[in-house]
């Protein structure tokens, strides 16, 4: 079994969007441990926020499953090169595609690279997401709203309308949405709307897909140790991330990756609309 790193954690902060490579605990993503079976064998992933936590995991696992996968990601070159690395470990390929999702023009030129490099895309993880916390609804700027939006629901939108052209029958969607989708954290207003919006978008959109076979699922965390913790939470909620889950500590982004290689395998083939919570124990009603 493994022995995961447990609350209290050191005093931390960071800049958004956090760098992977300055938190203490490092965050395991799978790195030593994630073993593939042939899965993917043969598929092309677009992984948005695959440079860091979840979306690392995620494209680290896809890879030993035997898929080529694009990583999409804001800025963090060392982060993202480091996930390149692993992928590559594994024998696959990865495409490295910076640039800012709240730009109408960065997600249609996201699936035309992914596409233009590996013809098509048979697995789409809309993962990438921003979310800052405060206290007071006065202290919420309107252009932060508004971004949080762009961000985290609306690029999901536009990248999905790109991507259904170069999509087959039997492709898979999964956006990571958030415990918060049903249980709002209210110093996380904006986001927890944005995730509330991604569980309603994906059991809307699975029903649009459904005659074209592609599946649309989505993913709800519970708290997850990555950069985006350390970048957006005051240093107190960091020190104790996870201890008031029933596992008593956060998930690692590790432990996240497997319903996702579930969901874009073939073997989840039936399994379209819904919403799976990995939460450590934390109530998803
Ligand atoms: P993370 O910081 O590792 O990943 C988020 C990524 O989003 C970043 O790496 C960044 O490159 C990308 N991103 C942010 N703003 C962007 C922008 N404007 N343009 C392009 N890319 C941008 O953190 P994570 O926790 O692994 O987050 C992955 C997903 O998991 C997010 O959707 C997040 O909401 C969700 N989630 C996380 C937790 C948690 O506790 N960590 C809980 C529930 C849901
Ligand atoms: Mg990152």
């Amino acid at each position: 079994m493994n022995d995961y790193p447990k609350p209290p954690f050191p005093k931390q902060h960071q800049p958004v969007p956090g760098s992977q490579r300055k938190m203490d605990p490092y965050p395991d993503c799978g790195e030593q441990s994630y073993k593939g079976s042939g899965r993917l064998t043969g598929k092309i992933a677009l992984i948005t926020g695959g440079d860091s936590g979840i979306g690392r995991a995620v494209a680290i696992a896809f890879a030993r499953e035997g898929a080529d996968v694009a990583v999409a990601y804001l800025d963090e070159q060392e982060d993202a090169q480091e996930t390149a690395r692993w992928v590559e470990q594994a024998g696959r390929q990865c495409l490295l595609l910076p640039g800012d999702l709240a730009h109408k023009v960065h997600c249609r030129a996201l699936v035309e690279k992914t596409v233009e490099r590996f013809g098509r895309i048979d697995i789409l993880v809309n993962n990438a997401a921003f979310q800052m916390t405060h206290e007071n609804l006065e202290d919420i700027p309107d252009e932060e709203w508004v971004m949080t939006f762009d961000v985290n629901i609306t690029a999901i939108f536009r990248i999905c309308q790109a991507a259904l052209k170069h999509m087959q029958p039997g492709s898979s969607i999964i956006n990571t949405s958030s415990v918060n989708s049903d249980m709002p954290n209210p110093t996380l207003l904006a986001y927890a709307t944005t995730k509330g919006a991604i569980a309603n978008f994906t059991a809307g959109l699975a029903q649009m897909l459904g005659p074209k076979n592609i599946r649309v699922n989505s993913v709800a965390p519970g708290p997850i140790w990555t950069p985006l913790i350390v970048s957006t939470m005051p240093e107190e909620t960091v020190q104790n991330f996870g201890a008031n889950t029933p596992l008593g500590r956060p998930g690692q982004p590790v432990e996240v990756a497997p319903i996702y290689v579930l969901l874009a395998s073939d073997e989840g083939s039936y399994i379209t609309g819904q919403r799976f919570g990995v939460t450590g124990g934390k109530p998803i009603l």
